[in-house]
């Protein structure tokens, strides 16, 4: 009985710490089989919201990556190497200085500013987007881009102030959309959306249409505009109705993002979601794809690469 392997680890994890040790430097592991135990699946979460994670945590604003990450931790079957994220700063408010675009650049997270289409901003506000774009740190606008579950009211507003903003997009930058309606109407807010685009920014802009929740036409309608759009999809895949959940699952390999939108979307057990949460994201949307989750992860990874930090259209 005694050399079962499960009785032997119960009897190993009654010893302490310093004898477990002692064991361990008598029957070390070889390089190889410690390389297998640690390895886990490469993640990118291509879109999250530090700073919202940070209000919601109540930890500083400065919080280091790993720190916000522990905020929320996977299940182990789907604990990821995190290799860094797209964190998203919209909201005038916790608009990151220079010197933090550079701090979270060295924890590998990528920035984008923007303006959230349900926040406003003041001309100072504006004008301190427009300054931070031009920061070499800054990868992209966004997100902004039109919410229609806002009341009516507001929504010239909302056309307004992304006018403004997208003359702000700087060559090779991306534009990172937010597109929202009420169920119904989604493909309309998409179709307005894209007219507006049309007259304002090139065909070849690169794009990351952003929590994606559109039909297959109207992927089908974005991509002969702009064929250089990625389409994001995180945790929303899984409440999506049918002719939507179709898009996720036709969706070409080489436009296809992963997000966790954190500290939105979390998921049974979890307060809140942080970028740590990647690899259950890519498993809801591998199940409906019909795919190994981990391939899915790579594939996103490769994908997220190329458009953030190389600045390349999809393949
Ligand atoms: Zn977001």
């Amino acid at each position: 009985m005694l050399i079962h392997w499960s009785i032997l680890l119960h009897l190993v994890s009654l010893l302490s710490v310093r004898h477990q040790q002692s064991l361990l430097a008598l029957f070390p592991l070889s390089p190889e089989e410690t390389d297998l135990l640690d390895r886990h699946p490469v993640g990118f979460d291509s879109h999250c919201h530090l700073d919202r994670i940070c209000r919601d945590c109540h930890l500083p604003l400065d919080a280091s990556f790993s720190e916000i990450c522990q905020k929320a931790t996977p299940l182990d079957e789907f604990i990821v190497d995190l290799q860094g994220a797209v964190g998203i700063f919209c909201d005038p408010e916790t608009y990151p200085t220079p010197q933090e675009v550079e701090n979270w650049g060295k924890q590998g997270v990528t920035v984008c500013v923007g303006l959230h289409p349900k926040k406003t901003a003041t001309e100072q506000e504006f004008q301190q987007l427009q300054q931070l774009l031009k920061h070499p740190g800054v990868a992209g606008l966004g997100e902004v881009g039109l919410d229609r579950t806002e009341p009516v009211g507001q929504w010239d507003g909302q056309m307004e102030r992304l006018k403004t903003v997208l003359q702000f997009v700087q060559e090779k930058q991306v534009l990172v959309l937010h597109c929202r309606g009420m169920e119904a109407e989604s493909s309309e807010v998409y179709s307005c959306l894209r007219y507006m685009l049309m007259s304002m920014v090139k065909r070849e802009q690169l794009i990351h249409l952003h929590c994606f929740s559109g039909s297959v036409a109207t992927a089908r309608q974005w991509i002969e505009v702009f064929p250089n759009t990625y389409f994001g999809f995180t945790k929303m895949v899984t409440v999506l109705p049918k002719e939507q959940r179709e898009a996720v699952k036709q969706m070409e390999e080489g436009r296809l993002l992963l997000e966790t939108d954190a500290p939105y979307f979390h998921f049974f057990g979890h307060r809140r979601s942080t970028p740590a949460l990647i690899g259950m994201v890519a498993n809801e949307v591998a199940k409906i794809r019909g795919v190994d989750w981990m391939h899915l992860l790579e594939v996103a990874v490769a994908n997220a690469q190329r458009l953030y930090l190389k600045r390349l259209p999809p393949q």
